[in-house]
């Protein structure tokens, strides 16, 4: 053994998304088995199997068709006209067994929506004019490699390239300069560079690899979070498609930095057909003694990396979730401290970087700290690629130095009609039409990149009810002012849109909103209101056009509820009705 853990073969989420795929969920007899197998309490193989959505406990149609709910990538108007077309309820599966639908969180196709997943499989740019043809392809049972190819074809949609994407390095460069300079002057290229980490947070890069490095233990690890799951963030995708040896490289110097052995790539359950294309890259890598035993012939450089796929959990996106994840757990956020970087992926050294942060390291071992320190602001340094989608002629990948102002980026992408903007997805911030000429960068705007555009036409309510029901979804569990807090406020938001909102019901939504924000463990706790409150704060009038009455008014719609006794006792008189 490398001493890497759980080889990938042999992971607990692999193993369940290979029985999903041939029973069409998880047989409960094949469970004691795979708990011995693998050497892990069958409490802790059942509570996975709950945990994590893409794993079901009654059988899926032998076509499960997930769509998308993003406000981006999302097509629930075409889910409901499919359900229509092949007689089957959301949620239920057809009773031949041959097909079943459902709606899944944002599967980072938001520039190509709408966007489904076919039994794992992503389709993209459906529309409702190839609805008829995919009913009848499920209906005749035709296997997925003869659907239309075009179907699958996911498209790149760089839009605007800049320091990183004009790619002119070739495989190795990075890894040939960084042994030539030496460990301790790749730090310090790192460091004068100040890059910062890219996945939204912003810690010092090269403090987080110092850290790891000075920490003494047995094995040190390197992890690539690609595990992108903030709904209208998709730029990791690309950079996984088409600059997979970039990712993969970075990951090499920072483990040649921090003395790793081993590597793991956690990939989002929803990209799983990324799978072939990055495995060929890393094969291909170790033929070039970019990834093996003494890479580029450096007695003891020893570095090889695995893949894990995750299992459709947004909450694995932070980084001691995904740790829990990496280690075969449901993927609930630790206590920190301690950090990962002293206590990370079974308990040793470990540094978590974002796929763009491992980029940007490549390009900086190439070209030097300087020369990437000259791009961006003073406090942002270097350049930012930002996920655009929504209403705007162009959605897709934007690459500028930090500091572009959003009206700028809005023009660049064709959404200067837009009302309002998401800046860093839900867990970001909503911006107004007077905020346009404020800055992308970390003392201003702080974002893992993505930009969602709404228009005139859009509702705002319904955006931010979709965040909110997107929040309550995911939240873990684990604590109780996200777990009790996230789904009343999501009721608030019901009870508003629905036009039985009242005042009072506005103000407890925002009070329990901070107090979800103040008490909650994680991030995705102390964001989930970050759109509701937003979106009073700036749109204060969405709310008022909805509230019809001053006080408290009960949810509950008595007259409404009436209506079976009424037919019942074939009585639809005045005095039938209570108003
Ligand atoms: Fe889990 Fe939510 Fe608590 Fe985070 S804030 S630990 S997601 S319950």
């Amino acid at each position: 053994s490398s001493g890497a853990g759980q080889q990938p073969h042999d992971h607990l989420l692999h193993r369940l998304h290979d029985l999903q795929s041939r029973f069409l969920h998880i047989p409960p007899l094949e469970i004691a088995p795979l708990a011995t197998e693998l050497d892990l309490p069958v409490s802790q193989v059942e509570s996975v199997i709950d945990f994590y959505s893409f794993f079901h406990r009654s059988p899926r149609g032998r076509f499960d068709i997930l769509f998308s709910n993003c406000t981006s990538c999302g097509g629930l108007t075409l889910m409901q006209q499919l359900c229509g077309l092949l007689g089957v309820q959301p949620g239920v599966t057809r009773a031949d067994g041959m097909v079943s639908i459902d709606q899944t969180s944002c599967v980072g196709m938001c520039d190509q929506g709408a966007a489904v997943l076919v039994n794992g499989r992503t389709l993209v740019r459906l529309t409702a004019a190839q609805l008829p043809h995919l009913a009848q392809l499920v209906n005749t049972a035709t296997p997925l490699d003869e659907w239309p190819a075009d179907w699958f074809a996911v498209q790149d949609n760089i839009r605007h390239a800049g320091l990183l994407l004009n790619d002119t390095l070739s495989a190795g460069d990075g890894l040939r300069a960084a042994v030539q300079a030496g460990a301790d002057q790749l730090l310090a290229e790192i460091r004068q560079a100040s890059l910062r980490g890219r996945g939204g947070a912003g810690f010092p890069t090269a403090m987080k690899w110092q850290f790891c490095r000075d920490a003494t233990a047995p094995e040190h690890y390197v992890v690539c979070n690609a595990d992108e799951g903030e709904p209208g963030t998709f730029k990791d995708r690309v950079l996984l498609h088409s600059y997979a040896q970039q990712v993969f490289e970075g990951m090499a110097l920072c483990a040649y930095v921090i003395k790793a052995q081993h590597g793991f790539l956690y990939l989002r359950g929803e990209y799983r057909y990324l799978v072939p294309s990055l495995e060929a890259t890393l094969d291909a890598m170790r033929t070039a003694n970019l990834l093996g035993e003494n890479i580029l012939n450096q007695p003891g450089f020893n570095f090889d990396i695995s893949i894990v796929l995750g299992a459709g959990a947004y909450i694995c996106g932070e980084e001691s979730a995904l740790l829990e994840s990496l280690e075969q757990k449901r993927g609930v956020p630790r206590v920190r401290p301690p950090f990962p970087v002293t206590h990370g992926y079974l308990g040793q050294p470990t540094v978590v970087d974002n796929v763009e942060t491992l980029v940007a390291a490549v390009h900086i071992a190439v070209h030097g700290g300087e020369w990437f320190r000259a791009h961006g602001t003073a406090q942002s340094a270097g350049s930012k690629v930002f996920s655009v989608s929504g209403d705007c002629t162009a959605p897709g990948i934007y690459e500028y130095p930090f500091g572009i102002s959003v009206q700028d980026l809005l023009e660049a992408c064709g959404g200067q009609d837009a009302q309002a903007v998401q800046i860093g997805g839900p867990s970001g911030t909503l911006i107004g039409r007077a905020e346009f000429g404020r800055k992308l960068a970390f003392e201003d705007l702080a974002t893992g990149g993505s930009i969602m555009i709404y228009s005139a036409q859009r509702d705002l309510l319904a955006v931010v009810r979709n965040f909110t029901h997107f929040f309550a979804h995911e939240s873990c569990g684990f604590c109780t002012p996200c777990r009790v807090g996230t789904p009343l406020l999501r009721k608030y938001l019901d009870k508003i849109a629905s036009g039985h909102g009242t005042v009072y019901d506005r103000e407890e939504m925002a009070r329990l909103g901070k107090l979800v924000k103040r008490r909650s463990h994680c991030g995705l706790g102390q964001t989930a209101a970050n759109p509701l409150l937003d979106l009073l704060a700036k749109f204060p009038q969405v709310y008022a056009e909805r509230l019809l009455h001053q006080d408290y008014e009960p949810f509950f719609n008595l007259d409404a509820a009436l209506t079976t006794t009424r037919e019942l006792t074939h009585r639809d008189d005045a005095e039938a009705h209570l108003s």
